[in-house]
């Protein structure tokens, strides 16, 4: 037997999982710090995108074969390191995705009241790193950094009432905080124009349809219709969105303004965000942005942040902090440590970007394993976890875990999830 170890059981890590257990004769440990899956999946894709996060069946089917096992609530760095798991494994590979803020470099940043999306998203999605965050919600004024389809979540989330999380797994906490909410004004900031936004349409148009909130472009900021014939198909659909937004503005309780060629310079506030100061930008022939000197201020009481994602270092594991990723040739990090998904290219692209990614990566490492170096494996990570009284939580419990969650479902949403390590584990009776 060939024994490989996935750090990280969201979608890079399964779908690589997927490729190896074909192989027949490979054990796949599938490692995550949670004891519940599929990362991404359960804590980063929105919670009324059910149609999305219906791809962890797919993951359940690649669990559920016999060659792959769960194994959760292992923490590397604390339970395990990644030189244990390279002695044990034949092939260690990172799938840890990219769960950090990427730092919002302006003064006043550190204010009470700013959030990054990681915090904001995971507090909506029952993280339990987040499920205290509290984001401030009383005043009316809203402002979010970026223009990639985050900010769009971000904002819709926001701005729903709480009738239209019917069918969601928001977690409760959020849905009642949010039915309190005076946020009335939301603005979706872009240092750079309507062209150069890194939203798809789906999830743009969806900002059309809200109940109690509209979105309003400013005619003026749209580059000649002419232009848009040079964009590429799926970005001329989301550029003609927001064209309907300019044109069609509707009047509506809650605002959703896109700001653009808009780049936040500071906060401000005396103990807590009150407002953010923003400079007018305009874009150099490389489509770079520049500030103009032109500055104005936005009231909010809350600003969060959505400006890309990194994966967190791990000690002794080559990274490049510019790109926040681990150093790698493809996949390749050290003889024996390899990297997967958004740890090996950064954070872009779909789920479904993962899963070539994970094909690849998977194929690599059954060609540079060959036969195995007869390595110790399973048993050897068993028996070094049961000497540190280590239990972890297989696939199975997390199926007690889910049951549970459906159990505790309200109004027709398809689970009510727990947003505690503890309640998790009280759940399979720990
Ligand atoms: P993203 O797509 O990389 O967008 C980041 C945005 O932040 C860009 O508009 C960028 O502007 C802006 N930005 C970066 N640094 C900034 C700064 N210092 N000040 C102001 N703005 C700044 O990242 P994301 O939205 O976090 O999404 C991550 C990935 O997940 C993407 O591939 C996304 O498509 C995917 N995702 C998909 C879905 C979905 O399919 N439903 C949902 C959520 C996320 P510049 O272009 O000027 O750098």
């Amino acid at each position: 037997m060939r024994h490989v170890a996935i750090v990280g059981s969201g979608p890079a890590g399964y779908y690589t999982a997927e490729t190896l257990q074909k192989a027949e004769d490979i054990a796949v440990d599938v490692i995550d710090r949670l004891p519940v899956p599929y990362g991404l999946i359960r804590t980063g894709v929105a919670p009324d995108h059910q149609s999305i996060k219906a791809v962890s069946r797919r993951y359940e089917g690649t669990a559920l074969t016999d060659n792959v096992r769960f194994v959760g609530h292992v923490s590397i760095g604390t339970d395990v390191t990644i030189d244990e798991l390279v002695e044990l494994y034949d092939a260690v590979i990172l799938a840890t995705g990219a769960p950090n803020d990427r730092p919002l470099d302006i003064p006043g940043a550190d204010l009470p009241g700013v959030i990054g999306s990681a915090a904001f998203v995971g507090w909506y999605n029952g993280h339990p790193d987040f499920a205290d965050l509290n984001p401030p919600l009383g005043a009316a004024g809203v402002a979010v950094i970026g223009n990639g389809n985050v900010a769009l979540d971000v904002a819709r989330i926001l701005a729903k009432t709480p009738g239209e999380f019917a069918g969601s797994d928001i977690v409760s906490h959020a849905r009642e905080q949010l039915a309190e909410s005076a946020v009335r004004h939301i603005h979706i900031l872009g240092r750079r124009g309507p062209h150069q936004i890194a939203m798809t349409p789906k999830e743009l148009g969806e900002l059309g349809h809200l109940e109690r909130a509209s979105p309003r472009v400013d005619p003026a900021d749209l580059p000649p219709e002419g232009d848009d014939a040079l964009l590429e198909p799926g970005m001329r659909k989301s550029v003609t969105h927001l064209r309907s937004f300019a044109a069609n503005p509707v009047a509506k309780p809650v605002t959703i303004d896109f700001d653009f060629f808009a780049m936040p310079v500071a906060i401000e506030g005396d103990d807590r965000v009150q407002r953010i100061i923003v400079e007018r930008t305009m874009l150099d022939a490389e489509l770079r942005s520049h500030g103009t000197g032109e500055t104005y201020a936005i009231d909010a009481g809350l600003v969060i942040s959505c400006i890309g994602y990194q994966t967190p270092p791990i000690p002794g594991v080559p990274y490049e902090h510019g790109r926040g990723r681990f150093a790698n040739d493809e996949g390749r990090i050290l003889p024996g440590l390899y990297c997967v998904g958004w740890a090996r290219r950064g954070p872009s692209g779909t789920i479904g970007t993962n899963k070539p990614d994970g094909i690849r990566v998977a194929e690599m490492v059954i060609e540079d394993i060959g036969r195995g170096a007869g390595k110790a494996g399973r048993p050897g990570l068993d028996a070094l976890l049961a000497d540190r009284g280590v239990t972890p939580v297989t696939f199975r419990d997390w199926r007690k875990i889910e049951e549970a969650e459906v159990k505790a479902a309200l109004d027709g949403n398809p689970r009510e999830k727990f947003t505690s390590v503890e309640a998790m584990l009280a759940a399979i009776g720990r």
